[in-house]
């Protein structure tokens, strides 16, 4: 037995998933379109309240699809500095697409918007032009942090005083719609094009959506195909994200009470930091101060006791809660942690 707490992409498709999966009516997506895919699009394109949706393997493909689409090589995109697209991408941004970065530091997540308007380029020959505005919901290094729905309507206002598209990355856009209570079309609103994760909190094995403007999907459709996403008899993975859609969002609401209550346990000890009022959704960041322990020894020493976190960094561990873990599993790791800091 183990209990995986380094991230929400390891759930593992339910038995109605693999149901949905082995039943799924299929067909050749590039040629005739696959109607579960279909269905998956239009159900993601109505959650986000947007024109149409398209279905991709991965995250990453979705955000790359998304920022290529919307710019060219030379242009710039103002980016928080630690945004998955920048550090997590392997450099897709520049090597796919030509494109350079502006980053900006933020409030856990959330971006100035006048540091925004100010690193908007003026025009002139010597300058990059600027072509976008990236922003990221929740934010992943800020411990899944829920940006507030005012914030990003500023940037997006500030973005289109200068007819610029913004771009949200909401790989776990469900958990902030599940934390805050704002549907996640009012989220989406704030951005022109919006990037979802499936294979997380959602519980589908694999796939994200991105959606936007009939105009945008058009430009994301060749990238999509451009990169190898397009792929045929698809709704054989379809079916789960449909599900995931349907049906996971309801358990989000579980992983968020469950990481606030692993990190209320776990900053009682002594030795580990992580304060449980920054923990508004499922990602929890423990910080190690017992020095005794870098982060690499205390996650070994718990993965010999069957408990996985994520190393993140010298000192700081990642605990992500997720359908496929529970209570008795922060039981078990807070009795781990207990033994092995010999408290
Ligand atoms: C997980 C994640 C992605 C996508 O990652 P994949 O590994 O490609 O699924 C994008 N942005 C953020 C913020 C993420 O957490």
């Amino acid at each position: 037995m183990t209990a995986d707490f380094r991230s929400d992409t390891v759930t593992k498709p339910t038995a109605a998933m693999r149901r949905a999966m082995a039943e799924a009516e299929v067909g050749d997506d590039v040629l005739d379109g696959d109607p579960t895919v279909r269905a998956l699009e239009e159900r993601a394109a109505d959650w986000l309240g947007k024109d149409g949706a398209l279905f991709v393997p991965s995250g990453t493909m979705a955000n790359q699809v998304a920022l290529g689409a919307w710019a060219f090589p030379g242009v710039e995109v103002i980016v928080e500095e630690r945004a998955h697209v920048v550090l997590y991408e392997a450099g897709a941004l520049s090597a796919l697409h030509g494109l350079q970065t502006y980053t900006l530091p933020s409030d856990r997540g959330a971006l100035d918007p006048e540091a925004v308007r100010a690193a908007i380029r003026p025009e002139g020959i010597h300058s990059p032009r600027t072509g976008l505005i990236c922003v990221e919901q929740t934010h992943l290094e800020s411990g899944g942090r829920v940006v507030p729905l005012a914030n990003l309507e500023a940037i997006r206002g500030v973005a289109r005083e200068h007819a610029l598209p913004v771009h949200m990355d909401g790989a776990r856009l469900a958990n902030a719609e599940a934390a805050s209570g704002i549907p996640a079309n009012d989220w989406a609103a704030a951005a022109d094009s919006v990037s979802v994760c499936l294979s997380k909190g959602l519980g589908a094995p694999v796939g994200s959506v991105i959606a936007g403007d009939e105009a945008f999907l058009l430009r994301a459709k060749l990238l999509r195909k451009r990169l190898g996403g397009w792929m045929r008899q698809a709704g054989v993975i379809a079916a789960a994200g449909l599900l995931g859609l349907e049906e996971g969002r309801a358990n989000l609401e579980a992983d968020h009470r469950l990481a606030r209550e692993l990190a209320e346990r776990l900053h009682a000890l002594s030795g580990l930091s992580c304060p449980p009022d920054g923990v508004e959704t499922n990602i929890v960041f423990v910080k190690i101060e017992d020095e005794r322990f870098p982060a690499p020894l205390l996650a070994a020493a718990l993965e010999e006791r069957g408990l996985r976190v994520l190393i993140h960094s010298h000192d700081v561990v990642r605990c992500v809660t997720h359908r496929d873990v529970g209570p008795s599993d922060v039981d078990e790791l807070e009795a781990a942690l207990r033994a092995i800091l010999s408290l």
